[in-house]
């Protein structure tokens, strides 16, 4: 990007639409000139393109990921009591959607790479214990043969948060089809981002896929009769136009993601001060689509100050809070694990819009910082 003046924004919202304007106008003046804004043949189109892309039996456009969530867990008539494993590290949405789905969200301790420790999910379960609720952060799949193998020694319902991992495999299974039905999220900064809120229900179990789709449009079926209490969580028909439309070169903005995750690992390895993630291109049990690139490192305050003073941005998910640390919403959990994580952990620039050059610029700047 403006690379002379030294700038890496973690993520330019400003250039995520004018790097594709002309495009982007032009579909919205084709599709709004048809007169198509809600439930039309663009958004039908798109959830079938995006089924295919991770070979679900259906997909749904809702209006973002946290009711997708919400509604994946609804058929399941959660009851006062019942509860829920959650991940510590993940979006307070993945919390807020079992609690409002009726159930009581339980986070657990992760791995060292962040994701749900399937021992430490295993250790939680209790006679109430209902459901498993990973969340496959950062573009990682997590151990979905051990989470599997919980999941049926103890009857339980799975439901992925997968917001942060569309197109991500495990073994060769992609992302958000372990289960009866999962999230994805078209919030601008995710890896297949729209402008504003957007979101979809990969759904994997064909008996649910005529209940969300009418779920979502006021539980209306296709010939208008109310079947069931639904509610307005609509993917908006021009959201979905411009989806499908960067769909079609997704895996070449994935492949790129990969590609810059890896140069990070290059570069950035053999630095004692930080424990990366693995690198994308030598995994054969994850394939990585690199949401974000999560890295634990020593001083984080300094090194996010340093890095600012050289005009890179980086962030700490959720604000640094782990969703066991919402103390005001009411958690009693102690994870020291997710703690220590939470000490140390900060994410670097990577999306489309940045570099190579970019990439070695931010790897100059933490390996003098730590040099100094
Ligand atoms: C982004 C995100 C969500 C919420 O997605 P929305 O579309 O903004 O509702 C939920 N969980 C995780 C892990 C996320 O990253």
């Amino acid at each position: 990007m403006s690379h002379d003046l030294n700038q890496v924004p973690f993520f330019d919202y400003k250039t995520f639409f004018s790097a594709e304007r002309d495009r982007i106008l032009e579909l919205i003046d084709q599709v709004a000139s048809t007169g198509g804004f809600i439930m039309q043949t663009d958004l039908a189109l798109f959830e079938k393109n995006l089924a295919g892309l991770c070979n679900a039996n259906g997909a749904v456009g809702v209006g973002n990921a946290t009711d997708a969530l919400e509604m994946a867990l609804s058929v399941y008539n959660l009851e006062k009591g019942d509860e829920i494993i959650i991940s510590s590290h993940t979006m307070v949405a993945t919390a807020s959607a079992v609690k409002f789905a009726g159930a009581i969200p339980i986070p657990v301790e992760i791995t060292p790479e962040g994701l749900m420790d399937p021992d430490d999910a295993e250790r939680a379960i209790t006679k109430n214990t209902v459901g498993i609720m990973p969340t496959q952060l950062n573009g990682r799949v997590c151990d979905m043969d051990r989470l599997l193998e919980i999941k049926e020694k103890y009857g339980l319902v799975l439901v992925e948060d997968a917001a942060q991992s569309l197109g991500a495999r495990y073994k060769d299974r992609y992302s958000g089809t372990f289960g009866d039905s999962s999230c994805v999220s078209f919030y601008p900064a995710k890896t297949l981002g729209c402008l504003g809120d957007g979101g979809a229900l990969l759904v994997n179990n064909p008996d649910m896929l005529e209940t969300f789709q009418m779920m979502r449009d006021h539980g209306r079926s296709k010939s208008g009769e109310i079947e069931i209490w639904g509610r307005n969580s609509r993917l908006d028909n021009l959201q979905a136009a411009i989806l499908n439309d960067k769909l079609s070169r997704y895996d070449q903005a994935i492949s790129y993601r990969r590609s810059l995750a890896a140069l990070y690992y290059s570069r950035l390895f053999d630095l004692h001060e930080l424990k990366l993630p693995p690198n994308p291109l030598k995994d054969t049990t994850v394939f990585d689509i690199c949401q974000n690139y999560e890295v634990l490192v020593e001083k984080r305050f300094e090194l996010q100050q340093y890095l600012r003073e050289r005009g890179i941005g980086t962030l700490v998910q959720w604000g640094g809070k782990a969703i066991h640390q919402l103390k005001k919403l009411g958690f009693k959990q102690e994870l020291p694990k997710t703690d220590d994580y939470f000490r140390k952990c900060l994410l670097l620039p990577l999306n489309t819009m940045v570099t190579k050059d970019d990439v070695n610029y931010v790897c100059d700047a933490i390996i003098d910082f730590y040099r100094k």
